[in-house]
């Protein structure tokens, strides 16, 4: 089913692709540090060795920010990503340390926003685990519960309480964090790369990065890089390098959508006072927020597992009339707002549920798999990896996500099969009324 007058894009819905963009690699370059993909983590990367005085090369396949991060929900979010109670169950020594690397990430990236010469509509709201039934009430009042004795600055509050729409009974308030552009932030942190010295080098897709005697060879196809060291950050595109590890993570399509421009009285109608960022207690969760230019922006329900390589991808719209089936579920008063766009883009979902970062072999360092919360965990695990590099001390919160060794365990959950029975699970329970 495809829904009339949608957009469908295979970039960013929140800005335009940038009218120009930096030329390919041609040629030998060689360099201290050569970051490849440019991602928030991996511009956050470059920028801070920039900073320290590092000589850096950057190299991204398609324009920095054509990832996820650009394409993201942009709720600025200090919870680590997946279930609090299956995380602090199968890491129970490593929870604490991830609550507040999480939370420490969003303090990092506002301090970034406040840098930055884009405004990027950060608006500190603050976002909210929200409950649709009185099953996932209990689940909120849990998980909020377990975050608070990891030290999150979270708690349970009702609906009340959380200035938001009727269908939302209650939930986990985050205090720290918000709502942003992400499209605008991406572009305002690939400025600041541009301006930080760091070569940049769009359009180019590394092949190949090979360990050897002298440091590291980095090939694409005009040319080479040769490098002290590597920072891979190519999240989801990472299994594409063989140098990367195996099995660190498996790149998961996320979708999202937006509608047309609501007028400003029917929005006021709906109490969403707090203008929190919503996500659901649902096993793969939907997530509502409102935007910038009066509108409201919404996503997830339904996971893609990618298979070969990732390429640039719209949306499908099968999947999105499926979200329209969940806003408008939501926001009965909204049933004639139509939608205008949809986009998507793709996360690196690790087995572990955590974010991953360390030395794949000599030299060549990761930062990978940031799930779906990497808007603030990506740039401050980039930031940190750069500052290890630079020499210092193992940062805590690094060390909270550091891989001593690089083996990872495929996960038997991350399959096409059980990612479409979690969503029958989620829209089984919606339909009698109980949580997931
Ligand atoms: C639809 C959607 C909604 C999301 N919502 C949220 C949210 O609300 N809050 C939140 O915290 N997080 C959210 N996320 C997750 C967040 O966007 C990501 O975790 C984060 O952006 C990851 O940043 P990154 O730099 O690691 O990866 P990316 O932004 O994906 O960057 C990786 C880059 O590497 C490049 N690359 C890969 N391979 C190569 C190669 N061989 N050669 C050269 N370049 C290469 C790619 O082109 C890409 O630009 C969402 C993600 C999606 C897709």
């Amino acid at each position: 089913m495809t829904i009339a007058g949608v957009t469908y894009s295979p970039h960013s819905g929140w800005v335009d692709p940038p009218t120009e963009v930096e030329p390919p690699l041609a040629g030998e370059f060689t360099c201290d540090v050569a970051v490849v993909g440019g991602g928030l983590a991996g511009m956050a990367a470059a920028l801070r060795l920039a900073e320290r005085g590092a000589d850096v090369v950057l190299v991204e396949s398609g324009y920095c920010g054509w990832g996820a991060s650009s394409r993201n929900a942009g709720q600025l979010t200090g919870a680590p990503a997946g279930d609090p109670q299956l995380l602090s169950t199968l890491h129970p020594r490593r929870f604490r340390g991830l609550v507040r690397f999480a939370e420490s990430a969003v303090g990092f990236t506002e301090k970034l926003i406040g840098q930055l010469e884009t405004d990027c509509e950060y608006e500190p709201t603050g976002n909210v685990g929200a409950a649709v039934s009185r099953g996932q009430l209990r689940k909120a009042r849990r998980n909020a519960s377990i975050l608070r004795k990891a030290g999150a600055d979270a708690e349970f509050a009702d609906g009340r309480d959380l200035g938001l729409p009727d269908a939302f009974l209650g939930g986990i308030l985050e205090r720290v964090g918000g709502i942003l552009n992400p499209g605008k932030f991406a572009r305002g942190v690939r400025e600041a790369v541009l301006r930080s010295g760091s070569r940049v080098f769009e359009r180019t897709a590394v092949r190949a990065v090979r360990p050897t005697d002298a440091g590291v060879v980095v090939e694409v196809p005009g040319g080479r890089v040769r490098a002290e060291r590597v920072v891979l950050a190519t999240n989801a595109h990472s299994r594409e390098l063989a140098i990367a590890p195996k099995r660190l993570a498996k790149p998961i399509w996320v979708s999202m959508a937006e509608t047309g421009p609501i007028e400003p009285d029917r929005l006021a109608a709906l109490g969403w006072t707090s203008r929190s960022g919503i996500v659901t207690q649902h096993n793969l969760m939907q997530s509502y927020r409102l935007t910038g230019r009066g509108t409201i922006a919404f996503g997830v329900r339904r996971l893609q597992l990618g298979s070969g390589a990732l390429g640039a991808r719209e949306p499908d719209p099968a999947v999105v009339a499926d979200l329209a089936c969940g806003f408008y579920d939501r926001f009965p008063s909204l049933r004639d707002v139509a939608l205008e766009r949809a986009w998507g883009g793709w996360i690196a979902l690790t087995p572990s549920w955590l974010p991953v970062a360390g030395e794949a072999t000599r030299n060549i360092f990761y930062a990978i798999g940031c799930n779906g919360h990497g808007l603030a965990q990506a740039p401050y695990l980039g930031t940190l990896l750069a500052d290890r590099l630079a020499g210092e001390d193992l940062h805590e919160d690094l060390g909270a996500v550091w891989r001593t060794r690089p083996r990872f365990v495929s996960s038997p959950l991350i399959t096409a099969p059980v990612l479409r029975a979690g969503w029958a699970v989620d829209r089984m329970a919606d339909r009698l009324g109980w949580g997931s």
